[in-house]
């Protein structure tokens, strides 16, 4: 082979070998970009669930909108993935979650697949769990914990029932976890997170047989949680979509799998009241004089009572920000 040849044939090599790796570098890119936009996607589909998740907002009077905050969230994500309208690939996007977890202030729901046979059809419906109890088992009692400092002990040596905050029940218990705020905290939160990792894990391996008759084969399975998002939901009431298995693209190999978390009331941590006076509206931070430190004050002045999240919320009602707390 002359020189000349050679040199030729070194340079189509590595133009090839450039070629393919530049592909791979195009695909990886591709992927990636994607990634970020499912991730947004995701994200807000998420924010506009809980935005209704929590309809009454209150300390005595609190009201889950489950219905509503599902919804919303597919909704939303079904116009973020750009199949709104589309009835057969809107049922498929919702085949790449297995469960939606809501925590309650005591307990949590999963919203899960489900078959079910007509005239020997079989067809799949969502639905959601009862709610499940926080609750946890150790010698003779069995504690129903919540997100708080309340909660309630069963005595299965006495068959009594006993509530409230924890710190007033130290002493009827004093063998028991109550005794030290640090172990109570740990055995707690522990068994908070165990509880929902078992009925999770239980309702992701139904879906497996679920998804398959959408002839999705993809194994779905429950991911490692981070500590910090699993106190972020026993911070509050919130939402924990999980998404696996969604290619791609049609030749890929490559899924996205991705769990997205929302707090009902740490998006709504800033919240307005509205009064009236004097025939005008205005709104006030929730720590205003004009409300004396009483919530239910506001109820009076407007008649209704209700918070408000946003400062443009407080304006579709036709109030002004308030001139001595400046919202
Ligand atoms: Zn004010």
């Amino acid at each position: 082979m002359k020189l000349t040849n050679l040199a030729l044939l070194f340079f189509i090599l590595e133009l090839s070998v450039f070629t393919i790796f530049d592909m791979r570098i195009n695909n990886l890119t591709a992927i990636t970009n994607k990634k970020i936009e499912y991730n947004k996607a995701l994200d807000s589909a998420i924010d506009d669930g809980i935005v209704d998740l929590v309809e009454v907002d209150s300390k005595r009077d609190l009201i889950l909108n489950k219905e509503i905050a599902v919804n919303q969230f597919y909704e939303s994500l079904y116009a973020n993935f750009g199949v709104i309208g589309n009835g057969i690939l809107e049922e498929r996007l919702k085949a790449y979650i297995p469960v939606i977890l809501v925590t309650d202030t005591d307990g949590f729901y999963i919203y899960y697949s489900d078959a079910y046979e007509v005239n020997k059809e079989v067809l799949i419906t969502q639905r959601w769990s009862e709610k499940i109890p926080f609750s946890y088992g150790e010698n003779n009692l069995v504690y129903s914990f919540t997100l708080g400092n309340y909660i309630t002990i069963y005595d299965k040596s006495a068959a009594s029932v006993y509530e409230g905050d924890y710190h007033d029940l130290k002493n009827r218990f004093p063998d028991s976890i109550l005794a030290d705020d640090e172990i109570f905290d740990t055995v707690r939160r522990n068994a908070i997170i165990s509880k929902i990792e078992e009925k999770m894990n239980f309702y992701i391996n139904q879906h497996n047989d679920i998804a398959y008759q959408f002839g999705i084969t993809y194994q779905f399975w429950l991911p490692q949680i981070d500590k910090t998002d699993w106190y972020r939901t026993m911070d509050d009431v919130s939402m924990l979509v999980i998404f696996q298995g969604y290619p791609y693209n049609a030749a890929s190999l490559d899924t996205y799998n991705r769990y997205a978390l929302g707090g009902a009331r740490i998006k709504k941590s800033k919240v307005y009241y509205i009064t009236a006076e004097n025939g005008l509206k205005y709104y006030h931070k929730d720590n205003c004089r004009h409300l004396n430190g009483d919530y239910s004050n506001a109820a009076n002045l407007n008649g209704t009572g209700v918070s408000y999240y946003t400062k443009e919320e407080c304006a579709l009602e036709g109030a002004f920000p308030c001139p001595a707390c400046n919202p």
